[in-house]
């Protein structure tokens, strides 16, 4: 399953994190995920709650943050958050856009003991 690699690769780089800050535990670890990204945050978190046993993981809070998608329009230059899943400007109608966020999944903040 996608997620599951998604929560491993996650779960290494909490513990570099917590390594390099000199913490052996961490407390809360926060995730945006874009809505274009193709992961589901039901299975991330259990993906995460199944994985995280044995990890600096283990007992931490897991927040999602769901990211809808933010464009930027080429021909009237408005940046705008898009409400539906569909490439076009609210404000024009152009779909001569640049995507700015939505995409992706982030690691946004670790909270270490
Ligand atoms: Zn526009």
């Amino acid at each position: 399953m996608h997620e599951y690699s998604i929560v491993q690769s996650l779960l290494d780089s909490c513990e570099e994190n917590a390594k390099q800050n000199n913490s052996d535990k961490i407390i809360k670890v926060i995730v945006k995920i874009g809505v274009m990204s193709g992961v589901e945050p039901d299975l991330l978190q259990t993906a995460f709650d199944t994985f995280k046993e044995g990890t600096m993981c283990e007992g931490c809070e897991f927040i999602i943050n769901i990211q809808p998608i933010v464009i930027q329009c080429h021909k009237c230059n408005t940046k705008s958050i898009l409400d539906k899943n569909e490439y076009c400007c609210p404000v024009c109608q152009s779909v001569e856009l640049d995507v700015l966020d939505g995409e992706d999944m982030f690691l946004m903040s670790l909270e270490l003991e």
